[in-house]
């Protein structure tokens, strides 16, 4: 079956079809706009995504959204993750300042949060979310990854390992992602509805 992905990040088409096997991935057409993510919710965002491209397309369709959630902060930046420090922000400057507003808190807690949602093409809704739970280092470390990755240290590596999300290889990383907790739910709810 057909499933359009409501993305022009490669990365992420290839590490659904990983997980979401029996389905034939394909990118979002050129010609397809995307609406602004302005949804107050993760999931608000995604479907955005896969509504717009179901209904450009008229095939079935996945929109994603995800972010990085403090605890001390009350969620944020949550939905404002790629866009924290400004509006054209660097990566860099959005982890500096999530570090300088955590750094008075002695609750670390962060969590990466993803969302998807698949979108029919008479537009019938399902929604699956994948969660990573961790403690942001003030000290940035590593090169993988990207974003948040350096000064996020999660915790299903276990208490005796700080290494961030930055200094896992990247098979390590997907196992514990958000992103692949969320198409792992996703690619189960799709199974059961059948
Ligand atoms: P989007 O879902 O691609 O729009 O990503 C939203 C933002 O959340 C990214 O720009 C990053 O700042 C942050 N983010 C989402 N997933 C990750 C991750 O796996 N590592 C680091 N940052 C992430």
């Amino acid at each position: 079956m057909r499933l359009v992905v409501a993305t022009r990040n490669p990365h992420k088409l290839e590490e659904l079809g990983e997980i979401l096997e029996g389905y034939e991935l394909v990118p979002l057409p050129d010609h397809v706009d995307l609406p602004p993510e302005d949804g107050d919710s993760f999931a608000a965002n995604a479907l955005i995504k896969a509504h717009a491209a179901a209904a450009a397309t008229g095939w079935a369709a996945i929109g994603d959204d995800s972010g990085i959630a403090a605890r001390a902060l009350g969620g944020r930046p949550g939905v404002y993750s790629a866009r924290y420090a400004g509006p054209e922000a660097t990566d860099e400057q959005n982890l500096s300042l999530l570090i300088e507003e955590l750094t008075p808190h002695s609750d670390r807690h962060v969590a990466y949060v993803c969302v998807l949602a698949h979108v029919t093409a008479d537009g019938a809704e399902l929604l699956a979310e994948g969660r990573c739970e961790g403690e942001l280092t003030l000290e940035p470390r590593g090169t993988g990854g990207f974003g948040y990755d350096p000064a996020f240290v999660p915790r299903d590596t276990g208490p005796e390992d700080d290494r961030t999300m930055a200094e896992l290889a990247p098979a390590e990383k997907h196992a514990i992602s958000h992103r692949g907790r969320a198409a792992r739910a996703l690619a189960s709810a799709l199974r059961n509805r059948r």
